[in-house]
């Protein structure tokens, strides 16, 4: 088992990518707290990580209010007395070019994509320093490396993500604490339902994604996991600071 008796905590781990990796971390020993603001599908991640013999325990979270982000850190902690890994995932997408996205939009986007991370970060830092080490993932997007559609909270929210994991991971490498984004481009979840509305339905994202992608499909959550599991193991020991491009290409195309 690569993650035998860590400590995990995933935020966003309800749903679609947060859920595939968490299972995944489950599923190589992992003890994972499951942070997501609906209850209901965070209970049900716990019950099919226990299904699968693993180890698994939810703290509903909002990650828009600092007070439930200080509550999950600090109740895990009194718990497990450490935190191995935090995976940073909750996000949101606002659409729409400059003149489209109001105050507010850019606000949310902010505060739920860059600053939610960074509280959670730092919350955690001082024990994994203390404790000799730790892994942080913090999930950006392919949005976060280059720039395309009409998305300007969310390509600038994203690209502040990749740079907030980059100076953490200089700052903190001496402490054997590593950070790395994730990036994935298209991945088949919830998440996409409204741009899929907005595009005029199921037929045109995917005649959009196979003219898009390189690769002309979406990703599975569970591909995307792939790249989880190896950022928060010790496959990748010698790797900090960097992005995990997960995109079928589309970034380089
Ligand atoms: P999803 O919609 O399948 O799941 C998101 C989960 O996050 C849900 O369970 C939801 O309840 C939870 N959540 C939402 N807001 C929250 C909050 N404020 N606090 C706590 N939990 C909250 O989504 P997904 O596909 O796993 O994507 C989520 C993350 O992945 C986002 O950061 C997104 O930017 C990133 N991402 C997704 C894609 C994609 O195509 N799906 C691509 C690139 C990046």
């Amino acid at each position: 088992m690569l993650l035998k008796d860590r400590i995990a905590v995933v935020t966003g781990a309800g749903s679609g990518i947060g859920r595939a990796g968490a299972l995944m971390m489950g599923k190589e020993g992992a003890v994972v707290i499951i942070a997501d603001r609906d209850a209901v599908s965070g209970e049900a991640v716990v019950a099919a990580i226990r299904a699968a013999g693993g180890r698994a325990e939810a703290v509903a979270t909002d990650v828009s209010d600092d007070a439930q982000i200080d509550h999950l850190i600090s109740t895990t902690l009194d718990k497990h007395g450490r935190i191995d890994i935090l995976h940073n995932h909750a996000g949101i997408q606002v659409g729409g070019a400059l003149t489209e996205v109001d105050s507010e939009g850019m606000d949310a986007s902010w505060r739920i994509n860059v600053r939610a991370h960074f509280l959670a970060a730092k919350l955690a830092m001082p024990s994994m320093i203390e404790q000799g080490g730790g892994v942080i993932v913090n999930t950006a997007s392919n949005s976060g490396v280059f720039y395309d559609r009409e998305m300007i909270a969310y390509a600038t929210s994203k690209h502040a993500v990749v740079a907030m994991t980059r100076q953490m991971a200089v700052d903190y490498a001496k402490y054997n604490v590593r950070v790395n984004a994730l990036c994935p481009g298209w991945v088949d979840t919830p998440f996409n339902d409204p741009f899929i509305a907005q595009m005029g339905g199921r037929a045109a994202i995917e005649n959009y994604v196979r003219t898009k992608i390189p690769m002309k499909r979406w990703a599975s959550a569970e591909e995307i996991a792939e790249g989880i599991l190896f950022l928060v193991s010790d496959r990748s020991s010698f790797m900090t600071g960097q992005a995990l491009v997960i995109d079928g290409g589309e970034s380089i195309a």
